[in-house]
């Protein structure tokens, strides 16, 4: 089973995809992990990448759309889970294009819809637990918010002190994000649209409003 997952920052779409890799045991491949590997094992492809990435540009499609078939070949015999690819349009082509070429299926793709500002507001109200990562705290959501203690909000969990990661409280960076996955013309909004009219694989949308096992049970509802 090979599937496409698509969903804004913040919309749960990395989990949602851990939890449907352990189910049908496949590989989740993340694209940043793809340039990671290539680069490493200094591969043709790689050293090209790197080439761009040290300059600061872009990485061109001529040489992502290969890496990335390469690591997708890989997988064959599990299947696959392709998170953060394509982001536009023109990947989406490209990449469909090239599945095609290369014999490989695209069974499903997943799509979690959720409002931008939602999005957004989920991003920047995650909290650290100072004692451990994994106690879930989060001022939007009222099933794991943060108590208050002494005027100041803790861990819901164990009353450690919480922290917010730089990376999520830099608005602007968030919007820099959001106005690729949100364009529907040539960013990655497109690029799901392109499969929702070009491709034979059956598109999954969810509402990524909902909560984490509401939205993996519809997806495994559709999955099969
Ligand atoms: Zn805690």
């Amino acid at each position: 089973m090979n599937i496409l997952a698509f969903g804004p920052n913040g919309s749960g779409k990395g989990t949602q995809g851990a939890i449907v890799k352990e189910k049908y045991g496949l590989d989740h491949i993340e694209s940043g992990a793809i340039f990671r590997e290539h680069i490493k094992g200094g591969t043709e492809l790689g050293k090209k990448a790197k080439e761009y990435i040290d300059r600061g540009d872009l990485v061109p499609d001529e040489i992502t759309i290969p890496m990335v078939l390469e690591t997708l070949a890989k997988s064959k015999e599990k299947g696959w889970l392709l998170d953060g690819f394509p982001r536009s349009l023109a990947q989406a082509e490209a990449l469909d294009k090239a599945l095609k070429e290369s014999g490989m299926a695209l069974d499903y793709v997943i799509e979690i819809i959720l409002d931008r500002e939602i999005a957004k507001e989920r991003i920047m109200g995650r909290r650290l637990c100072a004692n451990d990562n994994n106690h879930p705290n989060h001022i939007a959501f009222e099933a794991i918010k943060p108590v208050e203690k002494d005027g100041h909000l803790v861990c819901r969990v164990c009353g450690g002190e919480l922290s917010a990661r730089a990376d999520d409280q830099d608005e602007e960076a968030i919007n820099k994000r959001h106005n690729i996955y949100y364009d529907d013309k040539t960013g990655t909004m497109a690029a799901v649209n392109y499969f929702k009219n070009n491709s034979n694989a059956k598109v999954i949308s969810v509402d990524g409003s909902k909560a984490i096992k509401e939205i993996s049970e519809e997806i495994m509802s559709q999955l099969n």
